[in-house]
């Protein structure tokens, strides 16, 4: 793994590293880079946040071809997003995912910005207002804890779980719970101080899990 210090960009050693780890990749298994180009059969789409410091397949222990990833700013699943629904709807209907993990993590700058009253960063504040939407949607639970990281915190997990209800409203998913495909949505926070994931217990995996107002009529069987 290539290790920059601080300030320095050196993009050769990157392409470098490339090289090496393909080269190692191949001597272990010789059919590997033939096999993925061939196709993609993820079972699982992650969509988690743009931080560096937290690469989907590394964490999990996955390699190349087992997560489809999707990544922005803290999260946000947004169901005016056509970039987020093209990837959710590809996932969805032509990869046939049996899972759809929204993936935050604790010590977000994005959701921490989001509870700032003073940020002005343009469009990271306008992406963002669909956090602060969540944070005014659940202010009483939230500020029943502490103000600083338990707050913080408590967001990055209520934040999740909005994302993973935006999903399941989506025609996309309904459709496919209405054709008797199997997709499950969960909600997991990552930790940056030890690595370790947490599974929000969240399991949404047919419309009988949403509120009837969300509900479409297929979904209701109507
Ligand atoms: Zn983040």
């Amino acid at each position: 793994m290539a290790h920059f210090p601080s300030g320095e960009h050196d993009l050769d050693s990157v392409l470098a590293a490339n090289r090496a780890w393909a080269a190692r990749v191949s001597a272990e298994d010789p059919d590997f880079f033939h096999t993925l180009a061939g196709g993609q059969h993820p079972k699982i789409l992650w969509i988690g946040c743009s931080d560096s410091r937290v690469p989907p397949s590394e964490i999990c222990g996955l390699h190349p071809g087992e997560l489809f990833v999707h990544r922005n700013i803290a999260n946000v699943c947004p169901h005016s997003d056509t970039n987020l629904l093209a990837v959710v709807q590809y996932a969805v209907q032509e990869l046939k995912v049996e899972h759809i993990v929204v993936a935050g993590h604790y010590g977000c700058g994005g959701v921490n910005a989001a509870m700032d009253p003073h940020q002005h960063n343009g469009a990271i504040d306008d992406w963002l207002m669909h956090v602060r939407d969540v944070y005014h949607a659940h202010r009483k639970r939230l500020e029943a804890v502490p103000a600083g990281e338990p707050r913080a915190n408590l967001l990055v997990e209520v934040n999740v779980v909005k994302s993973a209800f935006n999903l399941a409203h989506t025609p996309i998913v309904q459709k496919a719970w209405a054709r008797g495909q199997k997709v499950a949505i969960h909600g997991w926070v990552y930790r940056l101080e030890d690595g370790i994931i947490k599974d929000l217990g969240l399991l949404i995996d047919g419309a009988h899990k949403i509120d009837a107002e969300y509900r479409m009529c297929a979904a209701r069987g109507e």
